[in-house]
């Protein structure tokens, strides 16, 4: 069975098939996933997709996978387009090392790290023509409730967060209220109540990752890992005022990255609670089922996604269900409409994990 797509979409859809690790080996487990050379095609038993992209285990797929994925999505940030990337998949299918989000993965460098080296290469080469804000967020979606992962407050417990000036944003209240996500008439969202700290540098931009990070961590307990079942959005918002009029480049060109005087435009980086619907527990090897519930914000972006993706539908106006999560609320204004979404699709070659491969395989699909 192939499944054909139509060439336009506002939302592209990478797959990473990341390499049998330890455990799977040590289990005895078998390669189950083919990547079709020269094609952005990926089998599994008899179901064969094709996506935009296709990165397989060998060489160095996070490079490359920045530069046609991520890359595109940087640049427009300057141009003023807010953008979106996800990272989807069963839990230990690579998300968290796909993105970066943890910072530490020994040599290898995920795609966060690697858009901040970016726009900081950007930035510099245009401050003489453009004054910078740079501000970020790192909030975690759990059960349907937003929690600020830079809480200074937290930070005293598991280190700290410092802007340049010694600053750790705003300062937080004991007992303070949650974060509520908030729509402006115009559309922008905001998370009111989360703290947003501004940064000047690239190692001040990492300082946040890494805080983030070890609040996650900390903030969930060994038995029943919850940061597998939480949304963790890392956010760079970037702020140009133009300083003179026309932007030249060196060589005397204008420049036409910026036809306003003042643009503002969002980045989110997502690493998405794990696919899976069974769980196995920790403890006693035991299977359970967890309800019959898939968690809200992966359906309601599954819907979201399909719902954009289809164009027919699109342009009859018909709804796109942005309310039905805390996710696809918060990303509402960076989904559809003129930003830039990209889905990856993280999966493992296990055929242990044949039947959550498959799922994630027919997900992503839907998104294109
Ligand atoms: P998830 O965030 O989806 O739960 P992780 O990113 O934590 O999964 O990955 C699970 C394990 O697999 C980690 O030990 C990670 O180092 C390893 N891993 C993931 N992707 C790759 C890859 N592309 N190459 C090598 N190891 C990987
Ligand atoms: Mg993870």
């Amino acid at each position: 069975m192939t499944m054909e797509h139509g060439e336009d979409c506002c939302v592209k859809v990478a797959v990473h098939v990341r390499p049998l690790i330890g455990d799977e080996k040590l289990q005895g487990c078998k390669d189950c996933v083919t990547v079709v050379t020269g094609k952005p095609q990926v089998q599994i038993g008899s179901h064969s997709f094709t996506f935009d992209h296709v990165y397989g285990s060998s060489g160095t797929p996070s490079a490359a996978m920045f530069e046609e994925c991520v890359a595109p999505l940087v640049d427009g940030l300057f141009q003023g387009y807010n953008a979106t990337v996800l990272a989807y998949g069963q839990t230990g299918s690579g998300k968290t090392y796909t993105m970066g989000t943890a910072c530490k993965e020994g040599s290898h460098i995920g795609i966060i790290p690697r858009a901040m080296a970016a726009l900081f290469d950007k930035i510099e080469k245009l401050k003489t023509q453009v004054e910078f804000q740079l501000r970020v967020s790192f909030i975690e979606i759990l059960k349907e409730e937003v929690r600020d992962l830079l809480d200074p407050a937290a930070a005293a417990t598991s280190g700290k967060v410092e802007n340049g000036n010694g600053h750790a944003g705003k300062l937080s209240v004991p007992g303070k209220p949650p974060v509520q996500i908030r729509e402006a008439s115009n559309g922008v969202i905001t998370l009111a109540g989360s703290t947003e700290v501004h940064v000047t540098t690239q190692k001040e931009m990492t300082a946040c990752l890494e805080q983030g990070s070890l609040s996650r961590a900390t903030g969930s307990t060994n038995m029943n890992n919850q940061s597998s079942r939480s949304h963790a959005i890392f956010t760079i918002t970037l702020e140009q005022m133009r300083k003179a009029d026309p932007i030249m480049t060196l060589d005397g060109m204008p420049i036409e990255e910026m036809n306003e005087d003042y643009l503002c435009a969002k980045l989110h980086l997502v690493d998405l609670a794990g696919s899976e619907r069974a769980k196995r527990t920790g403890s006693d090897g035991l299977r359970f089922k967890e309800g019959v519930h898939i968690n809200r914000g992966l359906l309601a972006l599954g819907n979201v996604i399909s719902a954009l993706g289809d164009e027919k539908k699109r342009k009859e106006g018909a709804h796109v269900p942005y309310r039905d999560s805390k996710l696809t609320r918060l990303l509402q204004d960076s989904l559809g409409g003129n930003s830039k979404t990209v889905m990856i699709a993280c999966i493992s070659p296990a055929d242990i994990n044949a039947e959550e491969t498959l799922n994630t395989l027919k997900y992503a699909n839907r998104a294109r």
